[in-house]
């Protein structure tokens, strides 16, 4: 059976219809979906009809990420425009490891690629790629660092202990990228944060200086723009200046919030970042395109070569290197995400694209101003910054947030810090309205 493809927009409008009617997915719990749905694949095909129908129960129970009551992840709401190249670049179906085979969608990748380099302040020697994820991003600048680092550890293997640093309050992928590039757990400094949530420089230098002392090799400083609780930016240029000394490489990893590089407003939080040996960022978070879409430049175009091109002769058939991006990934195969930004960005300009990073900020001061301002509430979080946390007199926050969720009235996440334990609201979807929040935290308080 071949399904038509006005089913296609049958089931997209019964979505957008169903997602309207219920921004909150009815819960349905893990243990009981093979119940309630028809998910069993049999040995016997089944008509379209009953297939769609299917899919279309399926839908219902799916929860929704671009409704008006979606703040539980760093990532939610949809563009039409960024939906629209995804769209394609499914339909299209190439893969961009050649430029034979992607065409002009390598000059797409290379815009985006270039803007992304001009935004940073990056120079000539700029290059990038766009990986499966800000972990995968973060693994790859973590390859970088490591082979620049020590030039035969490609070919040797580590023969040395080799350290990193990054904050406590850092992403989990730097922990497990330490295990996979066999520099190990151990070998990580979690460097403290302030009460903002913020790097301290100088217990950085203490731990570099206590690594040397004891003959280890400092190789990699990852710096975060938009950490994941708090949504703190690390100081960029003084740790930039520190690496300097110590010729070690920094990272930023504006996964969360890299996208205030986008608003001249706002790129003051990310201040020295042209001084970092490589940086990415997640367009599927703040930059409202589906997932997934990230990012990651450097200015050392060279060592992106060195790490990650092998020879492959089936493959790279015509064409110079520039137009064959698999020589820059870890991946063989790889999806068409420089579509879905390119589309959103060509449609809106850079004027439009930093339209969308100010209301963000917007949307989340006043959602922050009012907690802040009502006594019932207590805030842990600091602006600016996309994530607002508060506690609601004194009911307990998990038991709030799954209740939330339970019921069906909004999906909203939690965070600790320090010794606090708080509700985390993310703002990351640029087509909220004020009313918007101030009906989820009508609904707080009106819960019972
Ligand atoms: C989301 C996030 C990541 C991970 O990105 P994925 O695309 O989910 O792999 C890494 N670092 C930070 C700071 C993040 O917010």
């Amino acid at each position: 059976m071949k399904i038509d493809t006005t089913s296609w927009l049958e089931l997209m409008e019964f979505l957008l219809n169903n997602e309207e009617e219920h921004p909150v997915a009815p819960h349905l719990s893990a243990t009981d979906v093979d119940q309630v749905l028809d998910i069993k694949i049999d040995d016997e095909p089944i008509d379209q009809q009953d297939l769609l129908n299917g899919l279309k129960e399926i839908i219902s129970h799916t929860p929704k990420t671009a409704t008006s009551k979606f703040f539980n992840q760093l990532f939610g709401g949809r563009n039409s425009e960024a939906v629209l190249g995804d769209l394609l670049a499914i339909a299209l179906n190439n893969s961009m490891y050649t430029y034979k085979v992607a065409g002009p969608m390598v000059s797409i990748e290379h815009e985006v690629l270039q803007q992304v380099c001009q935004l940073v302040g990056y120079k000539d020697d700029s290059f990038g790629t766009i990986a499966p994820g800000g972990s995968m991003c973060n693994l790859m600048a973590c390859i970088m660092a490591r082979d620049a680092k020590i030039h035969n550890v490609v070919t040797e293997g580590i023969t040395q202990k080799m350290t990193l640093y990054t904050s406590e309050d850092s992403h989990y992928s730097i922990t497990k990228n330490a295990a996979i590039i066999g520099v190990g757990i151990n070998q990580i400094r979690k460097v403290n944060t302030d009460s903002f949530g913020r790097l301290i420089p100088s217990h950085l230098i203490e731990l570099i200086n206590l690594d040397i002392s004891m003959g280890c090799i400092p190789f990699f400083i990852n710096l975060t723009a938009g950490t994941t609780v708090l949504g703190a930016f690390d100081p960029i240029k003084e740790v930039c200046e520190i690496a300097n000394k110590f010729n070690i490489w920094v990272h930023v990893d504006g996964a969360y919030c890299g996208g205030v590089l986008w608003s001249k407003k706002y790129r003051h939080l990310v201040e020295g970042i042209e001084l970092s040996d490589s940086f990415s960022v997640n367009a599927h978070k703040m930059l409202g395109t589906p997932l997934t879409c990230s990012i990651l430049v450097t200015p050392h175009k060279k060592q992106l070569y060195n790490s990650f091109d092998t020879k492959a002769d089936y493959l790279y058939q015509t064409d110079t290197d520039d137009f064959n991006l698999g020589k820059v990934s870890l991946q063989c195969g790889r999806r068409n995400d420089a579509l879905k930004l390119w589309t959103i960005w060509k449609a809106r300009g850079h004027k439009g694209m930093e339209t969308m990073v100010n209301r963000l900020f917007e949307l989340s001061k006043f959602a922050y101003d009012y907690v802040n301002q009502n006594s019932d509430y207590t805030v842990y979080s600091y602006q600016p910054s996309l994530s607002v946390c508060f506690n609601y007199k004194n009911i307990n926050t998990e038991y709030l947030c799954n209740a939330l969720y339970l019921n069906s009235h909004a999906m909203v996440g939690y965070g600790s810090y320090n010794n606090d334990t708080f509700i985390r609201m993310i703002i990351v979807n640029s087509n909220l309205q004020k009313k918007d929040i101030v009906s989820f935290f009508s609904v707080i308080e009106h819960f019972e």
